[in-house]
């Protein structure tokens, strides 16, 4: 095992229709979602910690035939698109298996939903197989990627792999229901304390992509159990407030701002554990 503590075959925890991302995702029929165990990156705030960590020993081992099913069954019950969370540890097999999915039928869009902590060589494998990517830019400074996510490098590995999906994507495009086809979506959760690296991070967001890509930030922190320091607080309404004012500034209307209101607890969905 390696550091994401996972097996070398996929492990899922939880397959469904999700309504919880972005409504250019979720539409009205939900988003396919499959949510895979274990991660290569390890945030001390992990919002999926129960999962996030290794095997839980609820999870569905899948290989390459099973996942492709479960990607046709969530098509067949409507979704608009298969959204596959965090399953670059796995990525060899999940490439396989939306190659499988799409020559028996597959033609809705595949999404990608990622922490941006990963390689430009791990995202070659679903070059023409991936439609859209939601990566994570959790940071700027590598002072707290290397405190809360022991990555010092995480802004250097997490541009050159935002460049990599870009290109592959191209601009973001969506279809006439006004659901994404194509294109990437950056994430970007508001941490307790961090604004000016959140602002950093907005910053060069839209200097190098601008619309090109969707910026998503992400107000709905929520502090786990082993939350330490600063975060165990949520972050303020001002910051985020602040921080929304500080987007619109810059000229991005291809743009998401979570309603402060929004309760983290109840976005995370109910995982077997
Ligand atoms: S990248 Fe996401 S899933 Fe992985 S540990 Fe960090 S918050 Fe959790």
């Amino acid at each position: 095992m390696g550091f994401c503590q996972m097996p070398d075959y996929p492990v899922v925890n939880l397959v469904k229709l999700h309504y919880g991302e972005e409504p250019i995702i979720s539409g009205t029929k939900g988003s396919g979602t499959v949510f895979f165990e274990g991660c290569s990156l390890g945030c001390v705030f992990c919002q999926n910690y129960s999962i996030s960590r290794g095997p839980t020993g609820h999870g569905s081992r899948m290989d390459k035939n099973t996942l492709a099913d479960n990607f046709l069954k969530l098509q067949d019950q409507g979704a608009h698109n298969i959204n596959l969370v965090t399953p670059m540890h796995f990525a060899p097999a999940v490439a396989e298996a939306i190659s499988i999915a799409k020559a028996a039928g597959l033609n809705i869009p595949v999404a990608v939903n990622c922490s941006g902590y990963d390689l430009v060589s791990t995202l070659r494998l679903f070059d023409g197989l991936v439609d859209i990517y939601m990566p994570d830019m959790k940071y700027f400074s590598p002072k707290y990627s290397a405190e809360y996510s022991h990555a010092p490098d995480y802004f250097s590995v997490c541009s050159s792999a935002i460049d990599e999906m870009v290109r592959q994507t191209g601009d973001a495009v969506l279809g006439e229901d006004g659901l994404l086809k194509k294109g990437v979506i950056v994430r970007h959760l508001i941490l307790p304390g961090l604004l000016f690296d959140s602002k950093h991070v907005i910053d060069y967001l839209t200097s190098r992509y601008g619309n090109r890509i969707y910026i998503s930030l992400m107000s709905q922190y929520t502090p786990m159990p082993s939350a330490t320091g600063k975060l165990k607080e949520r972050p303020t309404r001002r910051a985020c407030d602040s921080l929304a004012d500080y987007l619109e500034s810059k000229g991005q209307t291809n743009a998401f701002i979570q309603q402060y209101e929004s309760d983290g607890k109840e976005m995370i969905p109910d995982f077997k554990t």
